[in-house]
């Protein structure tokens, strides 16, 4: 590797070497030419085009479709010294100009686009006027139509190839799939692009799938493991994720809901609290996750089904982005099995598509039902052969028990034939154990051959034996799709008596809820907890001052090598990996004093809210209480806004204002339509009246009357 790339990691990144192929692709990029770069999630891809765009003159230009994903990237390169800016429709005209202004002169090295902005002809324009150091297209997937994530505008970003003609571009994607991957080339008119493969294995997440029987307990049982940690629960409708919120947060877990049916601000402002603050709890559907790059999420945890082994790839691999520890686990069930398959059956759509959407769901539910290595079964469905098992995921760490299940199954079998192909799994189990119950004497199937002809084994390992039937094909949901069973063809030579079948011995949940030995709560040894809550702390802090999320400050990684390593000067400090030159100079005493035990712990979050509070009470202005917190004027009005929010402070504690100027802040925030506008669109018309905090604890306030 040339010495510059090597330089710069260093010097501005604060790393020793480079991982995986980044070298490679940074050299054909510095060098001019174009690149595809498919890498997981966590694989280091930002380095591939941050590195060359300091290597080579002019401005590298960013293509990206989410703007929370490119406020983070600028954030984050703006703790490392670089000028990069992103270019949004949330930014005022006056904002858009300055910036073009400072391009110009070319104060800025890297600029930050969504897709539609940078093919307005206008933009393209004024980009043809500069030097251009490089193109780089994240999420590139966008482009293929196959995909989820189609974007119409990525087409129009083959115009690049034509109207920079010299200047190198460079693709990436975490989705690994084939033709997608040729699709991003030759729609994106990439010249004689170098493809750059990397494994799709993500070696610090442990896998775990359990059968579902009590899923909250097992859910808490989970979680009780992994205290203070941050999480996504992932659950399929919006009623279960509100459910399992609540559930939590009334067992003491900070949980959060996140659906696509809660108003737009509580959606915003709790995945900002997701990221902003730490071991928060996550209970989302969908929804929830693209373009969430918090590095330190450290468990994903599903309560219902993916449909298929992609969207459980993308969704678990949003666990452990920064390398280290992190678990996927998984709670799943016969209902689980049957739910999808209705929505399957009952969906429109063509038979191709049903079919393809069919084969999805039973690789998904074969993963969930495999009895060799998880990791060797979920890469191989994408091509990618693991010649061992791993060791790291709980079929490996645990073993898998069978037990021959022919006879049993053919009773199942029987059972759901000669009731008519018609009835659930509950009515099944009543006749095959010889429950005579109401239900089954008005049907007259306690008259069935198959009554009572299952005794030997028990309610949940019935269950356990249906779930397996339906999930390997040989039962099916009845084409009623209210969740009665049927025989399918598949199931023939098994009735004929020549198979015989092998299935999975559930696990007794206590064991459900460990995951590897390198548990991700236990990161940290119970000796060093202490240092570490204070590194921690004083992270918080730094980025609440600097309003940007913790991790942007240092990632995980960094504080953990600083607990190890023990620097005891500036220089050892700078060895850190992690560490580069600009934070170094900026925050590294802060943190040696931390280490060297000199440094008093800064007060944690959850005490200055306390505290802010009462002094509010006590009738203190937000700038006497900023002084006696000695924290920024503005946090103070962000947590008085919380605060007001829940109704903890009046508005008339909060803030001292004149009624007529209130009265006219209010006024202006009701005029509109049914929506309160957000503060930062009153924010031009009170500008030099009072500062933006006011107008947060006002809209806080009127939300807060709102909603009751
Ligand atoms: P991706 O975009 O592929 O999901 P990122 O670019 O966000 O991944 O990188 C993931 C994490 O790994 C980041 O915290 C990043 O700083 C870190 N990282 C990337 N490359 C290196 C490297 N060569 N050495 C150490 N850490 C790295
Ligand atoms: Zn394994």
């Amino acid at each position: 590797m040339p010495e510059p790339a090597l330089r710069i990691l260093k010097d501005i990144f604060g790393y020793d070497s480079f991982r995986g192929r980044q070298s490679e692709v940074i050299e054909r990029v510095a060098g001019g030419g174009d690149a595809l770069v498919l890498m997981p999630t966590g694989g280091g891809k930002s380095l591939c085009f941050q590195v060359p765009a300091l290597l080579r003159s002019g401005l590298a230009v960013v293509v990206s479709p989410l703007i929370a994903l490119m406020d983070d990237q600028v954030a984050t390169l703006g703790e490392l010294g670089v000028a990069a800016v992103a270019l949004n429709s949330t930014l005022t005209a006056q904002a858009q100009r300055e910036i073009a202004q400072q391009i110009q002169r070319g104060e800025i090295k890297m600029l930050y686009l969504a897709p539609e902005r940078l093919v307005q002809p206008r933009m393209l324009n004024f980009l043809q006027g500069l030097e251009i150091a490089l193109f780089a297209i994240d999420e590139a997937h966008c482009v293929s139509q196959w995909g989820h994530d189609f974007r119409p505008e990525y087409l129009q970003l083959g115009q690049l190839a034509e109207l920079f003609p010299t200047v190198p571009r460079i693709a990436l994607t975490a989705t690994a799939d084939t033709r997608t991957r040729e699709e991003i080339v030759e729609r994106l008119h990439l010249q004689n692009a170098e493809r750059f493969l990397s494994s799709f294995d993500r070696p610090n997440i442990f896998y775990r799938i359990v059968a579902k029987e009590q899923q909250r307990k097992q859910l808490q049982a989970f979680l009780a493991e992994r205290k203070g940690d941050a999480g996504i629960v992932y659950c399929l409708s919006r009623k279960k994720v509100e459910e399992v919120a609540a559930f939590l947060v009334a067992q003491g877990h900070p949980a959060l809901p996140y659906h696509a049916g809660l108003p737009y601000e509580l959606r915003a402002q709790h995945q900002k609290r997701f990221l902003n603050e730490e071991g928060l709890i996550m209970v989302a559907t969908i929804a929830f996750g693209m373009g969430i790059d918090k590095p330190n999420v450290r468990f994903v945890a599903h309560l219902d089904l993916p449909k298929s082994l992609e969207a459980y790839y993308q969704e678990t691999g949003r666990a452990g982005r920064d390398g280290l520890p992190a678990d996927a686990w998984m709670a799943y069930g016969l209902q689980d099995v049957l739910m999808l398959k209705q929505m399957l059956q009952k969906s429109d759509g063509d038979e191709r598509h049903k079919r393809v959407e069919q084969h999805k769901l039973d690789a998904m539910l074969a993963l969930c039902e495999q009895i060799r290595c998880r990791r060797q079964a979920l890469l191989a469905y994408f091509d990618e052969d693991l010649p061992q098992p791993c060791g790291h995921c709980d079929n490996c760490v645990d073993g898998v028990q069978t037990w021959d299940a022919t006879e049993p199954a053919r009773q199942a079998l029987s059972a759901i034939y000669r009731s008519g192909q018609r009835y659930g799994v509950g009515h099944l189990l009543d006749v095959l154990l010889g429950r005579e119950n109401e239900r089954v004497r008005s049907l007259g199937h306690q008259h069935l051959a198959v009554f009572g002809v299952g005794k030997a084994l028990g309610e949940s390992e019935w269950r356990s034996l249906f779930r397996q039937l339906v999930a390997r094909g040989l039962a099916d949901v009845d084409l009623e799709g209210y969740g009665g069973l049927r025989l399918s063809e598949s199931c023939r030579p098994l009735l004929r008596g020549e198979v015989s079948l092998q299935v999975r011995r559930d696990l007794k949940p206590q064991h459900t809820a460990k995951s590897s030995s390198s548990a991700a709560s236990q990161l940290v040894r119970a000796e060093e907890r202490e240092q570490w809550e204070a590194l921690r702390a004083l992270r918080r802090k730094l980025a609440e001052e600097h309003g940007v999320p913790p991790y942007v400050i240092f990632p995980d990684a960094t504080l953990l090598e600083m607990l190890r390593s023990q620097p005891d000067s500036l220089p050892a400090m700078g060895q850190v990996s992690g560490v580069g030159a600009r934070k170094l100079e900026r925050y590294g005493a802060a943190f040696l004093a931390v280490l060297g035990g000199e440094a008093p712990a800064p007060k944690v979050v959850a005490d200055i809210r306390h505290e802010l509070i009462s002094l509010a009470r006590a009738g203190m202005t937000p700038t006497q209480i900023a002084g006696q917190l000695d924290c920024s004027e503005k946090n103070v009005y962000v947590l008085l806004a919380e605060a007001i929010g829940r109704q903890q402070l009046s508005l008339e504690q909060a803030l001292d204002l004149p009624a007529e100027l209130l009265g006219e802040i209010q006024d202006a925030f009701l005029d509109g339509e049914a929506e309160l506008p957000t503060a930062a669109a009153l924010a031009e018309q009170f500008s030099g009246r009072v500062v933006d905090g006011v107008l947060y604890c006002v809209r806080a306030a009127l939300q807060a009357e709102l909603e009751v």
